[in-house]
Parts: structure tokens; sequence; C-alpha cells
């Protein structure tokens, strides 16, 4: 470990205790079980996580229930909120370092993207909804019967469940919990078990900047018990999801017996379109950074890279000379652009993966192996698999690690529909310097975002979900808010 790594507080992070946080404050589980939790990049055991039960959810949805009748449902004016939520991204900017730290070691994702996006996202998210607090309104409608008045209120759904995977741990929980927060729910968050620490810290720092009790309450352990729990529970109203395609079908069914309002933000396989007049070294940069930027493990990847025939043998020359540069490295140098996977299970997986594709006949342009990083840690080489055609099973399924395919194409029609037959539609790229093709493109591409001369851009103000099996629903933006609010029409008699 470097100097700017101890600089970080790397030989000193602050763990939560291996307990839950209900009702503002620790508790153990009743199981008194606990689950280790490892840093993928030393393969050394980082800390405990308690493993709840059902009966440790029945008591945070309990604390969430009281809040939401409490103060929090009731006195606090939605104005406070926003002075709470904004007091709360205050308190985080401050131990930013501290945070950033804890995620890279519980994920293997390089301190850099941590300090960097990931906590400043959280923040950014918080202000961003935290004005809007007290701009969710109802409207008076244009009746004609019996009534002098009618009228519609937004109020909030309830107890909202939010269920969290290990890629983006912070951001992908503040991306329910801040909405969730600004339209007055409370929340019981079930975060993913790889990655739990930097979400119980959370809620602690939440509550301690003003956040009442009960509001957020966290619950770790296994998800086929805690989270089967939560999204069966009856005083939960809402379930929020983002992971695997496959539990999101899972959590449908389950929903299903108690009606609940359910989201899902699930995987994807998203094409990356390059056109040949486009800039090729900026679409060069934009295909590199669509697929190795959080080691892949990122549901938006542009993991199906689709090249205009008469500049692909160019493109992939240089993608691959850009791609020798990106050497897996120790997560907290802050030099390091491409960490750990998460766990020894996820890269099996997407080594998995490379095989299946050379056993289809791709051929490995280059990577396709461990990375050796010190002899330890869960690395692998950024990994490019050329002479792809759609149907491979490595052009159809998410791998969910730094592996691209490049498929060629030879006009936009069939850029289109190669971009299209896929099972998923959360997101895509189109890389073109002709504005009417690229807007032309963008509006018959099946995806919930479209990223048009640049990828994996984000903000707080745009809203993201996906088509088809990628799930539905949004989060972020002004749409997020439809999802945590019910609305009532009010009819007033003469
Ligand atoms: P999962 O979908 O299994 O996990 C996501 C979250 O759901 C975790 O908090 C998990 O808890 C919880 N969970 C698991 N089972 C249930 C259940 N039956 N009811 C309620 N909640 C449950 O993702 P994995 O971690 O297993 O990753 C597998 C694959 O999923 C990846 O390889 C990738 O393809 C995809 N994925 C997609 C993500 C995205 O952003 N869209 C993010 C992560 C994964 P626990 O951690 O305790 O299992």
């Amino acid at each position: 470990m470097g100097d700017e790594a101890q600089a970080h507080g790397a030989g000193n992070p602050e763990l939560p205790p291996a307990e839950l946080f209900i009702n503002g404050e620790w508790t153990a589980p009743e199981s008194g079980e606990t689950l280790a939790t490892e840093n993928p990049a030393t393969e050394e055991t980082l800390g405990a996580i308690a493993a709840a039960t059902s009966g440790d959810v029945d008591r945070a949805v309990v604390a969430a229930k009281a809040a939401l009748n409490g103060d929090w449902g009731g006195k606090i004016s939605p104005r406070e909120r926003g002075r709470i939520m904004w007091r709360i991204a205050d308190r985080l900017e401050e131990r930013i370092d501290e945070f950033a730290l804890v995620e890279t070691l519980d994920n293997g994702k390089p301190i850099f993207e941590s300090r960097y996006v990931d906590v400043p996202t959280v923040i950014e998210c918080l202000r961003y909804y935290a004005g809007w607090t007290d701009k969710i309104s109802g409207e008076t409608l244009p009746v004609s019967g019996p009534f002098v008045h009618a009228y519609t209120r937004r109020e909030p759904v309830g107890v909202v469940a939010a269920i969290t995977p290990w890629n983006f741990p912070m951001i992908q929980a503040i991306w329910k919990i801040a909405p969730a927060l600004a339209c007055g729910n409370t929340i019981v968050h079930k975060p993913a078990t790889y990655t739990s620490l930097t979400a119980l810290k959370f809620a602690e720092l939440a509550h301690e900047a003003g956040l009442p009790a009960g509001v957020l309450n966290v619950v770790t352990g296994r998800g086929s018990q805690v989270g089967e729990a939560l999204v069966r529970h009856p005083g939960v109203n809402k379930v929020s999801f983002t992971g695997s395609t496959e539990v999101g079908r899972g959590i449908m069914r389950d929903a299903a017996e108690t009606i609940k309002r359910v989201t899902l933000e699930l995987g994807g396989k998203s094409p990356n379109i390059v056109f040949a007049d486009a800039d090729i070294d900026a679409a060069v940069k934009g295909a590199y950074n669509g697929i190795f930027y959080g080691k892949g493990e990122v549901c938006a990847a542009g993991s199906r890279l689709f090249v205009e025939r008469a500049i692909h043998d160019e493109l992939i020359e240089k993608l691959v000379a850009r791609t020798r540069r990106l050497v897996p490295a120790d997560p907290l140098d802050p030099k390091t652009r491409m960490g750990a996977l998460v766990s020894a299970k996820q890269r099996e997986t997407v080594l998995g993966y490379v095989e299946v594709g050379k056993n289809e006949g791709a051929e490995v342009a280059i990577g396709g192996e461990a990375a050796n990083v010190e002899g330890r840690g869960y690395f692998m080489q950024p990994t490019i698999l050329d002479g792809v055609s759609n149907e491979m099973r490595v052009a159809q399924e998410e791998i969910f690690g730094p592996v691209l395919v490049v498929i060629p194409f030879d006009d936009a029609e069939e850029a289109v529909a190669l971009a299209n037959d896929s099972i998923y539609g959360l997101a895509a790229g189109v890389w073109t310097r002709d504005i009417g093709k690229a807007h032309s493109v963008a509006a018959r591409l099946e995806a919930g975002t479209v990223w048009i001369n640049q990828y994996n851009w984000y903000d707080s103000a745009g809203a993201f979900g996906g088509y088809k099996q990628s799930g539905f629903g949004r989060e972020l933006g002004r749409q997020a808010l439809d999802h945590y609010t019910e609305t009532k029409t009010v009819y007033v008699g003469k």
C-alpha cells in the first residue's frame, strides 16, 4: 500500500458494528448470527454484518410505520424535510474520504471512482431531491358535478422497501432513498450482502444529521431471507429493487400477494453503436469507458459494441491499444482505474463467459484471463471479444464484468435491428457526426437512456430505467417522484 493510500486512511477505516440499524439505534439481530464481509482486492476479511431474519424485518417495518405516523408524516413540514436532507448531504461531504474508503474496501472499485464519482453523486442526488420536497403538489380539478370544489393531494406511498445491489452500493441506495424521503416516505433498506457497510454507516450519519428515528432503517443479511421477508411483509407498501432480472421476477411474484407497488431496475446488454462517420478517437474512448468503467459491473454498461464494417479494423486497433494501458491494480492507489471484481464467484462467472464466447467462435482481441495483482484478489484483465454475432450467448446474456463483445454492421437499419434484438433495453450509445441520423437512431432504440457521442453520463435530473426485461419505473428526475407518491382525489360537496 503506497503513501497516497495511507493518506486516505486505508489503515484504519471506521466500520459499522455487525448489527442492524432500526429505529435510530444499533440493535443485534435476533439470530445472533453474523456474516463475514471480504475485501475483494486482498481476499482478507474486512468485517462482519448481521444476518437478519424475518423477526428483525418485522421490527424494522414497525419502526418505519411508526415514523410515518409520527413526526415525519405529520409535524415535519416538506420544507423542513428538505433542510434535513441538505444537512445529511453536508455531513456526508465532511466525511467523504471515509465513506469512499469503506466503499472501495468493500467493493474493490478504485478509490478514484468512490472518492470522485460515487460519494459526490450521492451528495448531489440528496441535494437535488431536497429541492423537490416543497414542490410536490396536487392540483384543482375542472369537474362538473354536485361539488363545489375538487382537488388532488400527492401523499407518500408509505413504507418503502429498498433492495439494492453491490456494484454501486451508495449510488443505487440513494437513487431510492432520496426521492422516497423527498416525498415523505419511510424506508427499510436491504443492501447487498457483499457491500452492506456504507449503507449502515449512511443510516447512522443521516440520523445524526437530524433524520428522525425509524425513517431510515437498514436490515442486512441474505437476500433470500431478509429481502423476501421484506417483499412479503404486509406493512411494506412499495418495493424498489435494483439487481438481477431473475431476482426481479421473483420479487414481482412475491409482491403480487399483497399488491405492492413495485419498481424494478434490472440487467442490461446495452448496445453502443459506432457509425463510420463518427469521431473515431472519441468513440474509442466512449467504447472503453462504456465497458471498463466500474469494472464492467454496471447495469448500463455498453457491453455490445456495434461497429460499422468500414471502420471496424481501425477502431478495434485503437481500442485494443488503449485497453492495453488499463492495468488492474490496487484499488487504493489513486492512479488505479481498474479494481477487483466484487467476489470470487463473480470473477468465475465472468471468466466462464469468456470460455463460452471462445467456444462460440469469438476471438479474444485482448485479455480473457484473471489478472495477477500481487498474487491475490479477484482481478481480471479487461477483455475484448471480436468476431461476435448478435445471437451468441455472450451477446445476449449479461456478463456483468469487463468483457466487451464487438459486432460489425453495414447500415443504420441493421444496427438498430441488432441493437433491439435483446430481451433487455436499459441504455444505448450512438456515435456519429450526422445529427439527423443520431436523433433518428435514438428514437428507434428500445432503451430507457440513449447517449449520443458520449456514454455512461448521469444526472439526478435525468430519469433512468429500462424498457423490456430491464425493468419498469424510473429512478432519478421528476419521474421518480411519481413512484413514491399516491394521488388522492378529494371532492368537496355543497
Ligand atoms: P441479485 O439480484 O441476487 O441481488 C440484488 C439484491 O437483491 C441484493 O440485495 C440481494 O441480497 C437481494 N436479493 C437476493 N435474492 C432476493 C430475494 N429472493 N428477494 C429479495 N431480495 C433478494 O444480484 P447478484 O448479487 O446475485 O448478482 C447476480 C447478477 O445480477 C450479476 O451477475 C448481474 O448480472 C446482475 N446484477 C445486476 C445489477 C444491476 O445493477 N442491474 C446489480 C447487481 C447484479 P444478497 O446480496 O443478500 O443476495
